[in-house]
């Protein structure tokens, strides 16, 4: 079970000064509108309808937390979350690019998504969700310049590849890679941008992207690191044993111009 399973409505807000004041990682997630963002965040937190995708504009300028901790399996539903326990938060920020917005609700929007990205200190890391067959709209390159010079990961998610065959899928793959990796900063050094196909419908990319959220967040379970560490160890050990005939031989060969 992932942990982003327990995730859990926590709060929204509409102006910046009502951010709450936690301290712990906030992995946020952006997107235009329809490109998959709320199917994504409640198939990787295992819940139906824990985002909802907001189809009239008005309602779309709002920033939802959803708690990873602080609520526990035996806990009623409606039991307050111990905020003290909670251990990151996940932040589904307003979808943009709708057509029918007007000038000020745009203004709002600029606002908010740049402010949030370029200043809030707790933010970990952006999640940005692009559909497959059109990335790296206007408004996703200007989320990525906003937050590129913050210096933290964005990871990019391209939905909906149950739409492309094995072709398209590779070609779009390659081309974000190439996109991303053509973004350096003044010293020529690349910032930390991955990318990975999804797709919510035919189950593409769901563990690559729980995995990613899970490490960037930095609450991995001490668990699995165990785990992962003994698999690294007894990765060492099969290395070990694979190179003793090699060095063997080495040594055979090696002591031959001195007999
Ligand atoms: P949001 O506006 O970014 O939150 O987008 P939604 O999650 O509401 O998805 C927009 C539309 O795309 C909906 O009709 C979804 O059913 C559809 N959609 C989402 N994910 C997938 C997917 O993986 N494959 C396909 N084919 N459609 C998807």
């Amino acid at each position: 079970m992932s942990k982003l399973w327990q995730a859990r409505f926590f709060t929204t807000v509409n102006q910046l000064r009502d951010l709450p004041d936690t301290q712990v990682p906030e992995i946020a997630f952006a997107g235009r509108s329809n490109a998959g963002k709320s199917t994504a965040i409640n198939i990787l937190c295992n819940q139906k309808g824990l985002a909802f995708a907001s189809k009239t504009p008005g309602r779309t300028q709002h920033i939802n937390y959803f708690s990873i901790g602080g609520a526990h399996v035996a806990q009623h539903r409606k039991d307050p979350t111990i905020v003290d326990e909670i251990e990151c938060l996940l932040v589904d920020l307003p979808g943009y690019g709708y057509a029918e917005v007007s000038g000020s609700a745009k203004l709002h929007w600029q606002r908010l998504l740049g402010d949030y990205v370029q200043r809030r200190e707790q933010l970990a890391a952006l999640i940005l969700i692009m559909d497959s067959r059109r990335p790296f709209t206007e408004l996703d390159v200007q989320m990525l310049e906003w937050f590129a010079p913050t210096g933290k990961p964005i990871h990019c998610i391209l939905t909906k590849v149950d739409k492309l065959n094995r072709n398209e899928m590779a070609n779009v793959l390659r081309q974000a890679k190439a996109k991303l990796a053509s973004y350096v900063d003044e010293d020529g050094e690349g910032f930390p941008f991955t990318v990975q196909l999804f797709s919510a419908l035919k189950r593409v990319g769901i563990d690559e992207a729980n995995d990613k959220i899970i490490e960037l967040a930095g609450i991995a379970d001490p668990d699995d690191a165990d785990l992962a560490g003994a698999a690294d160890a007894a990765a060492e050990v099969t290395d070990a044993a694979d190179a003793t005939p090699d060095s063997a031989t080495d040594s055979s060969t090696d002591a031959e111009p001195n007999s």
